[in-house]
């Protein structure tokens, strides 16, 4: 008796001050009423949304032959998850830790209509209730909503989030990527001290396509990422955000008069070439930067090959190369012994044009959405890619993943991200001295992840933490890390923890493996 009154008065203001959770959901008696959330609902101008079930017509109970046909023939298309309310890029997201939710079946080879699925169609791990909001204003009405309920909220942009972060049963969310305006300005400064410079502003929901596009028609080239519909101003500069151009531009605005690029694929007959391609590959990444080259590769145990897509740009037309001097760089790759090469080298003249003609048809070809993914990556530190003992162990796990987890090489980041003080922002101090990052994708069924993609998923990042070390890109993450705060900040999370207690003491803004979600939960 002594003691749990004594425990409880020694925990009580700890508690009280840090966490509020558990979250009100939706059914319990504390979530607000209907009058309430219509009351909210004008004064957002009609922008509450409540969740539906986008997967109804293919199940049992609700099923519509032709539009269950339509829904499994677009659910990999970018543009079409970009539209849904709750919806998310990965459909395990859109699931509950028990696979509950409502995935759509994949579409039969012969292109006819899923057969209805025997099971319950639930909203699983999507918001409840999503305000689209429109302004800052109707953000700010958002926030004390649930602040005021102390529902689970989240922040959801584009929903590519990797982790999940952007959604949760039973949240209620606030929608930005509506808020896609841009502005550029010349002549900002950010205090009256500064040095004056033409920045883009850009809304919270202006996506990597968006921005490029819009730079292009004000003669710029600005920093986004690969694909099309990440947000350019959301999570991705929440977690750092890499692109074709971090090497060389951070965070800056530049114009380009030339772009080089080359694509194309090198496939061999057996494992035995695919391991001396493999091996080129890595070896030849040190001299490709030395001459400016940036882009990504990947490996496919399954295609016994790499992908290859590399740019090089510019900033006088003067200085341009000839395209085909890509092809000559590559050569030790492109001659491997039995493996055949397919390339292409171009020259561009703009940034955006290399973005919409060359870059994007590829990239949505080769990281798909609309399906169940877990992912890792890891950062290839200066110290590892000058170290060959370790880089033949890199060489090893590449070619020992299991066939159907295909690698990438991002060479998006480099000299550009060093100029900056490891302990000016909040991303990993490692980022400093990165000199590339990796990822490892492993697909599980449409139904949802299964006890053996998480086993295959972990068995991959064990290896990975063995040969390339803890930290990753926060931003291309799944859930399996040992400790999430190592692996994503290092040194700085206990700072990150401090501000987060200070600004945020009732976490209001959680989510999964973010600072102090092992206090709040998410
Ligand atoms: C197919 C694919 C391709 C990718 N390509 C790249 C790439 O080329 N380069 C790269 O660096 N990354 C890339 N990523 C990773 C990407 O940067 C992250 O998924 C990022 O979190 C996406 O941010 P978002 O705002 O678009 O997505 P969301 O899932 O909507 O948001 C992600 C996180 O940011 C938070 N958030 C979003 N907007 C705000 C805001 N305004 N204020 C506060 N919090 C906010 C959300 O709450 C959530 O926690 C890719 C991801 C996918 C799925």
């Amino acid at each position: 008796m002594f003691f749990s009154a004594f425990f409880f008065y020694l925990i009580t203001p700890l508690f009280l001050s840090h966490t509020r959770a558990p979250y009100c959901l939706p059914n319990s008696p504390c979530f607000p009423l209907q009058k309430e959330l219509q009351k909210l609902n004008a004064s957002v101008d009609g922008r509450l949304i409540k969740a539906e079930l986008y997967g109804k017509a293919c199940y049992k109970g609700s099923y519509d032959e032709e539009e269950c046909r339509r829904l499994a023939g677009v659910k990999t298309d970018f543009h079409w998850r970009d539209g849904l309310a709750a919806g998310l890029m990965h459909t395990n997201w859109e699931q509950d830790n028990q696979n509950r939710g409502c995935p759509i079946p994949d579409l039969p080879s012969d292109g006819t209509s899923p057969v209805p699925v025997d099971g319950k169609c639930e909203l699983g791990g999507m918001s409840s209730y999503v305000v689209n909001a429109s302004s800052v204003e109707d953000i700010q009405k958002a926030v004390k909503f649930a602040a005021k309920y102390n529902l689970r909220f989240r922040v959801k942009n584009t929903g590519h989030c990797y982790t999940g972060r952007s959604s949760g049963k039973g949240s209620f969310s606030v929608w930005t990527r509506h808020m896609n305006d841009a502005k550029f300005e010349k002549g900002w400064k950010a205090c009256s001290g500064d040095q004056k410079q033409n920045v883009i502003s850009a809304g919270p929901g202006v996506n990597v396509e968006e921005l490029y596009a819009f730079a292009g028609k004000n003669g710029v080239v600005a920093h986004g990422g690969f694909t099309a519909t990440v947000g350019a101003a959301g999570g991705f500069v929440l977690g750092g955000g890499t692109g074709p151009m971090g090497a060389i531009l951070g965070m800056a605005v530049d114009t380009f008069k030339a772009v080089n690029t080359m694509i194309g694929q090198i496939g061999c007959k057996d494992r035995i070439a695919y391991k001396e391609l493999v091996s080129r590959m890595v070896d030849l990444q040190i001299p490709l930067r030395e001459k400016g080259q940036m882009g990504t590769w990947s490996a496919s145990g399954v295609d016994l090959g790499v992908a290859i897509l590399s740019v090089k740009p510019f900033t006088s037309a003067e200085q341009a190369s000839n395209p085909n001097d890509t092809i000559e760089m590559f050569k030790p790759a492109l001659a491997a012994p039995g493996c055949t090469p397919l390339v292409q080298a171009n020259q561009i003249p703009t940034w955006n044009d290399v973005y919409q003609r060359v870059l994007w048809p590829i990239i949505q070809g080769v990281g798909p959405v609309g399906v169940n993914i877990a992912i890792l990556s890891r950062l290839i530190s200066y110290d590892l890619i000058h170290d060959q003992e370790r880089l033949a162990r890199v060489k090893a796990f590449i070619v020992d993943l299991p066939p159907d987890a295909p690698f990438l090489w991002q060479n998006a980041v480099g000299e550009a991200t060093h100029k900056i003080s490891p302990d000016a922002t909040a991303i990993h101090p490692d980022w400093r001295n990165a000199f590339a990052f990796m990822d490892v994708a492993y697909q599980g069924p449409w139904q949802g992840v299964t006890a053996h993609q998480t086993a295959t998923a972990q068995a991959i990042l064990n290896n990975a933490t063995a040969v390339f070390g803890t930290t990753a890109y926060y931003n291309e993450n799944w859930k399996l890390e040992e400790n999430f705060r190592v692996t994503n900040w290092g040194r700085h999370y206990e700072r990150l923890l401090g501000i987060k207690k200070e600004v945020d003491p009732r976490g209001l803004f959680a989510c999964r493996d973010c600072v102090g979600s092992e206090i709040w939960g998410f």
